[in-house]
């Protein structure tokens, strides 16, 4: 069993770090907030007072924080865990952030002696809580093959997609493919609706037909077709705009750098803002629709 610390316990990072303490491993959780640590040691999990303690006689150090400006800190500062930790080291950031930081903390890892993967996650808070969620890795082989064991107990599918940063550049991919394709299937169902289409029968069509894929299968974004889908319960998140906002936004922050032409990808970031800014972001993402048909 591995002695772990665990760097921010919140929805998702707070059940992630359970399942390892189930599994039999030494956590040691750290977080801003007493109340995310009080339920990671009520849970068995054991305390670490600042990030050099977390990162101090550990195999591995695991992170989970809001963003790629959190992430720098947590790692490049003068306390921070690369200050800490001891050569061979392993560290997992399962943070969605930028691609540019992800390689520049995984260099810095790396030059201090240290095995470094990006392991952002889909999958949710259900998914953090079931052990379920999938992990997008990026980073050396050596450090993905040391990943692995510690990556199963919290999910079930682990890719890994090449050297450091291609584990967030997967992640931010899939979701502009994901954010693009669910306001292409909400503008159809609001085109079907002003042409006289039923619901049913437009999901029944482009659900055997070339309008296919996710976004309308398994996640309809108008209540009856999918019945697990968020419609169905008033676009109670699931996938919140405001996470949706940040991976767009992050996936066209990657295209301005590199040059990548990504206009459909520009769009839906822009639409996601403004459904945001209307006071939408705790909606889930598909609740786009209302926000398309004018609704307030
Ligand atoms: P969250 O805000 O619930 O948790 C982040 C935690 O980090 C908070 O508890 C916060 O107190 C802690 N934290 C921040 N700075 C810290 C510091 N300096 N030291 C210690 N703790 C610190 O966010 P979340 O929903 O758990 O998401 C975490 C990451 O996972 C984000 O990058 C998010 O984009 C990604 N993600 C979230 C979901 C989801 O459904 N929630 C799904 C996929 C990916």
């Amino acid at each position: 069993m591995a002695k772990i610390g665990f760097i921010g316990l919140g929805n998702m990072g707070g059940p992630m770090a359970i399942n390892l303490v189930k599994a039999g491993h030494e956590v040691k959780g750290l977080d801003l907030s007493s109340d995310a640590v009080s339920r990671h040691s009520e849970a068995g999990g054991g305390v670490a007072g600042s990030t050099g303690e977390a990162a101090i006689d550990v195999d591995v150090v695991i992170t989970m924080l809001p963003a790629g400006s959190h992430v720098r800190a947590i790692y490049l500062a003068d306390d921070g865990v690369l200050a800490h930790a001891k050569a061979g080291t392993l560290m997992i950031d399962c943070s969605t952030i930028d691609v540019q930081t992800a390689r520049t903390v995984g260099e810095a890892a790396a030059e201090r002696g240290m095995d470094m993967i990006d392991a952002p996650v889909s999958g949710g808070v259900a998914g953090a809580a079931g052990a379920t969620l999938t992990f997008m890795v990026g980073g050396p082989d050596k450090a993905f093959d040391r990943a692995r064991p510690v990556l199963d107990v919290m999910g079930k599918n682990i890719v890994h997609a090449g050297g450091a940063g291609n584990g967030q550049a997967a992640k931010i991919c899939n979701n502009m493919i994901l954010g693009v394709s669910m306001i292409g299937v909400c503008e159809a169902f609001v085109l079907a609706e002003q042409l006289g289409l039923d619901h049913q029968k437009l999901y029944d069509i482009s659900s055997t037909a070339s309008g296919q894929c996710w976004s309308l299968t398994s996640y309809c974004p108008v209540p009856g077709p999918v019945e697990t889908a968020p419609s169905n319960r008033d676009y109670q998140p699931g996938f919140s705009a405001a996470m949706m906002s940040k991976d767009l936004k992050l996936a066209q922050q990657a295209a301005q750098s590199t040059g990548a032409s990504t206009p459909m990808g520009a769009q839906a970031a822009a639409l996601y803002s403004l459904f945001e800014a209307a006071g939408h972001s705790g909606t889930d993402f598909s609740g786009i629709i209302r926000f398309l048909r004018g609704e307030s």
